[in-house]
């Protein structure tokens, strides 16, 4: 038996028709039984038919996250059967450092694993998910066998959800830094403090689509971080890389993984919009650049700002290219939309008085899949453009 019944309200908007996996307080009509119990949600619309069985979050305006149209119970063996289906992907394949498990994308909502050699990272994002912590730290051991199991559970939507912000080693001896292979490149890596869980696995297909370009041509990585394109650039054979980055925590990192690959990077430590007004004036020109800043909206209604700050640093950069330049540009705002940043890009060309020619469109690393039904799991967008 599932933990409760939920039913969603007649009429109005329910996304979950459409096989979205979320389902908002607003939606819901009432709840029969107790979905506090670690097992989960039936949800049926309002003529009582199913749309699917999910995890419940007494605190979340998200109430409930489906993790299947057909099943309406979460059981132990429906967790460790979605995690070995998730882990033995062919996109993950192969890959030393990468994800194993993305959330609603593989029908574990709320749940990110990720590979760092022989070392794994769990991520668990809401309360429903929660419940169910000591079974996914038991299955992570039993799947994946680990030398080491962290817990890096501190992303801060957890806040949303009354829960704990956490980072505990969950098994093995964990000594840090330590150098992993992302991409093409080494990197020294703090699992238990860098960004997201350690590094930007979601850029690491997108090191090597840029990096393909790089050879000979004078490179310029702005929001570098610790070096992820301006290292793999560099390797390729880049004439020369220049990186900016503003947190010299970050920049010191960037140096030694340069010096790791045995690569010269030339760091600046500086504000990118000052940075790339300032080159503007100096007249640097490049043949390829990077931007791939954090998002600058979480929220819809502050979408217009910022649309002006990607205005301002795309017509920055486009002045630095010359004809044949290549621009690569990473957009992680979920409400920036690709109509809307297409929109910038038109505008930020007309500025600069530059034609721009689709050289492709990116994506997240494919072992960060998207869920079609979700367009909030393709979080990551990237173009390729060529000045004309
Ligand atoms: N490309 C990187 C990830 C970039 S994350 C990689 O693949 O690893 C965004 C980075 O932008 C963060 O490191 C953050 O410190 C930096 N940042 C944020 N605001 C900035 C600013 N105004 N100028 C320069 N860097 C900035």
């Amino acid at each position: 038996m599932s933990g409760a019944v939920v039913n969603l309200i007649k009429g109005g908007t329910h996304r979950c028709l459409e096989g979205h996996p979320w389902i908002y307080a607003s939606e819901i009509a009432g709840v029969e039984g107790d979905p506090s119990k670690p097992c989960g949600a039936e949800v049926r619309d309002a003529a009582g038919r199913l749309i699917g069985g999910g995890l419940w979050s007494a605190e979340s305006q998200i109430r409930v996250r489906l993790f299947s149209l057909r099943e309406t119970v979460f059981t132990k063996d429906l967790l460790r059967e979605r995690m070995s289906r998730a882990g033995a992907a062919p996109s993950r394949a192969g890959r030393a450092c990468g994800r194993l498990v993305w959330s609603e994308a593989d029908g574990l909502p709320g749940l990110v694993v990720d590979r760092y050699d022989d070392t794994i990272v769990v991520q668990i994002l809401h309360a429903g998910m929660e419940m169910w912590r000591g079974e996914i730290l038991a299955a992570v051991r039993d799947i994946f066998s680990p030398a080491v199991l962290l817990d890096r559970s501190n992303a801060p939507v957890r806040l949303a959800e009354g829960l704990p912000l956490r980072v505990s080693v969950e098994a093995g001896a964990y000594a840090s830094p330590r150098v992993h292979k992302v991409g093409n490149a080494l990197f020294e890596i703090n699992l238990l403090t860098g960004h997201k869980t350690g590094a930007y696995l979601d850029q690491a297909d997108n090191y090597a689509l840029v990096s393909a370009h790089a050879s000979g041509r004078k490179v310029l990585d702005c929001f570098s971080n610790t070096g992820g394109f301006a290292v793999h650039c560099a390797i390729a054979g880049a004439a020369s890389v220049d990186a900016v980055e503003s947190s010299s925590a970050a920049v010191s990192e960037g140096k030694k993984n340069a010096a790791l690959n045995q690569v010269g990077v030339v760091w600046h430590e500086a504000n990118a919009f000052d940075w790339l007004r300032q080159a503007h004036t100096q007249k640097r020109r490049y043949d390829l650049v990077v931007l791939d800043p954090p998002s600058f909206t979480k929220t819809r209604d502050r979408v217009r700002e910022a649309v002006r700050g990607y205005r301002e640093i795309h017509v920055r950069a486009l002045h630095l290219l010359k004809p044949g330049g290549l621009l690569a540009t990473y957009c992680c705002s979920h409400h920036v939309t690709p109509p809307i940043f297409e929109e910038m890009l038109r505008e930020s060309a007309g500025d600069a008085h530059k034609q721009l020619r689709l050289v492709a469109r990116h994506s997240q690393s494919i072992d960060h899949p998207v869920l079609i039904n979700m367009p909030e799991s393709e979080y990551l967008k990237g173009w390729l453009l060529e000045v004309v």
